[in-house]
């Protein structure tokens, strides 16, 4: 293999999670940026261009955070071509290590502590005691593809002259929550492109990836990405006393009928290039009352992470519009049929109960209370928002669309049950793969890659059409219109207080995407490890092949 990388990686894998970067917290995702940008200005490249390795600040957020940047000028040719590498510097917090939290970003003594203190399964035992893993905070997911990346930009920097184009390196705050990082650095890739002449045509990411079942023994390459919208639901009810409950309408009930309809249903699976997703998945489900009363629920709400490979937003929507009406009709049926069982049993008169099917999407629900109150409303709405963002700036962005919602159900008139249906988080766009002249030749690079590093890989390693996990390499490329994009900012209630991605600065980069990353197990669980034969020797030579190839 060209580069003999193993030592360099595992080094710079162990150096940054020794520096914790938690997302959010105070100080750490920039410590960790600032090294990188130390680490790369002690190069001979960068001691004679310093400038084109530096750190930016995220733009729009709370928390005061910074990306690395770094860029090398190829020297085989004039050539604007320029690829673009990603990588995110944040963690997941370290909570699940329990007392060994400190030790949770020491890899070289945690190992050993970890079995010492927990009852460790079986196969990380196998896994600890074959020597061929790192574990850690951050060594999988995914400071250890970070490091791969320097280790590949040092080696161009050594070798400009083997690049027939640009490379320009990313190394990204705030991937486990709201992707401040990656879209600020949007606009920096589009200064970059105005001011040095780039023309960025391919995005690689080295996020991790883990087996696809247990035991095979495959690690993967993505091109493309899953994409995830995260649907969610409030509903408003009746409220009575419990002495007289057919009088009420529980919103609880309707919330469960709509999770029935929706969790682990495989006919939300979303099949694209002969690749499924997984079905949607409830990730909560509560009513609004803080304490305990003897009457019935007024407002209850729940949401579900809905993964896409070839549906849009739009068609989502729609999805879970027609979800949403068969949940709150058997929540009807269900009603009423119980009603009557009851009028028998008790001898009272039964009367069909006056409920009726209402679902609405966020943008009806606004619209209907703005059509009847204009201005007065529309302020309203607007500076609860902004009092909520002034007074708790860290409000979830479920809690802060919710209180929307409330405020606008208090402007309507019409109090009969109503479910509303709208998208809790920003949308992580799907990318389908496999058509331009630019995806065909990443693709054909990638393959080329793999096939030259796979006889000395040790590893079986295969390609797949999508990036089965959430990463920042979704605001690469676009591959949905306008019209499929645009309902799900136009269904977000705190679309305004989440950095939205913006179709137009993705347009301005739309490059095709692969993920060439870490491998290994449990990320985001205390035995968190990486394959350091894989990830230290075999990812980093795999993406210097694509590159040269790419930039030939
Ligand atoms: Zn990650």
């Amino acid at each position: 293999m060209k580069l003999d990388c193993y030592n360099e990686v595992k080094a710079l894998t162990e150096a940054l999670v020794e520096i914790p970067s938690v997302t959010g917290e105070p100080g750490g995702e920039s410590a960790v940026a600032k090294y990188i940008r130390d680490w790369y200005r002690a190069l001979p490249y960068f001691k004679k261009y310093p400038e084109r390795a530096t750190v930016f600040k995220t733009a729009n957020d709370s928390v005061d955070r910074h990306c690395a940047l770094t860029w090398i000028r190829g020297e085989g040719g004039d050539s604007s071509r320029t690829v673009i590498l990603i990588g995110h510097i944040d963690t997941v917090g370290v909570e699940d290590y329990g007392t060994l939290k400190a030790l949770s970003v020491r890899p070289s003594e945690l190992a050993q502590k970890l079995r010492e203190t927990f009852t460790l399964p079986p196969h990380v035992l196998e896994d600890m005691d074959s020597g061929e893993f790192m574990f850690g905070r951050g060594v999988l997911d995914m400071k250890s593809g970070v490091a791969g990346h320097m280790a590949v930009m040092k080696y161009f920097s050594e070798h400009p002259e083997e690049l027939c184009g640009n490379l320009v390196h990313i190394a990204e705050c705030d991937e486990e929550d709201n992707s401040h990082g990656i879209l600020t650095a949007l606009d920096v890739l589009a200064e970059l492109k105005r001011e040095q002449g780039f023309e960025y045509i391919a995005c690689i990411n080295s996020d991790y990836s883990t087996f696809d079942s247990a035991g095979d023994p495959t690690r993967y390459i993505y091109f493309g990405s899953i994409g995830k919208l995260l649907p969610c639901y409030v509903a408003f009810g009746k409220e009575a006393h419990v002495g007289a409950s057919f009088q009420a309408f529980d919103p609880n009930l309707l919330i469960a009928e709509v999770t029935r309809e929706l969790c682990l249903n495989a006919d939300f699976c979303d099949e694209a290039l002969g690749e499924v997703t997984l079905p949607p998945v409830s990730l909560k489900q509560s009513d609004t009352k803080e304490r305990y009363t003897v009457q019935t629920a007024l407002c209850a709400y729940g949401y579900y992470n809905f993964f896409t490979h070839g549906r849009s937003p739009a068609e989502v929507l729609e999805l879970c519009r027609k979800a949403g009406e068969r949940a709150f009709e058997r929540t009807v049926e269900h009603l009423d049929a119980q009603y009557k069982k009851y009028c028998g049993l008790a001898g009272k008169p039964y009367e069909k109960l006056p409920w009726k099917p209402r679902v609405m999407t966020w943008k009806e629900f606004y619209a209907g209370a703005e059509a009847q109150h204009g201005e007065p409303f529309r302020k309203a709405v607007r500076e609860l928002a902004q009092r909520i963002q002034d007074e708790q700036p860290d409000t979830d962005l479920r809690q802060l669309s919710l209180r929307l919602t409330e405020e606008v159900w208090k402007w309507y008139s019409d109090k009969s049950p109503a479910l509303v249906l709208l998208f809790g988080s920003i949308y992580y766009p799907r990318i389908q793969m496999g058509c331009s002249p630019g995806e065909l030749a990443l693709q054909s690079a990638v393959e080329l890659a793999v096939e030259k590093v796979a006889p000395q890989a040790d590893r079986k390693i295969k390609t797949k059409m999508f990036y089965p996990y959430i990463s920042d390499m979704s605001f690469m490329s676009v591959c949905d219109d306008a019209a499929s994009f645009l309902p799900a900012a136009e269904n977000m209630p705190a679309a305004k207080a989440a950095c939205q991605p913006d179709m137009e600065k993705m347009l301005a980069i739309n490059v095709p995407v692969v993920n060439i990353g870490s491998f290994g197990h449990d990320g985001h669980m205390l035995t968190e490890r990486v394959d350091m034969l894989h990830t230290f020797r075999n990812v980093p030579n795999i993406t210097y092949e694509t590159l040269r190839e790419l930039l030939k």
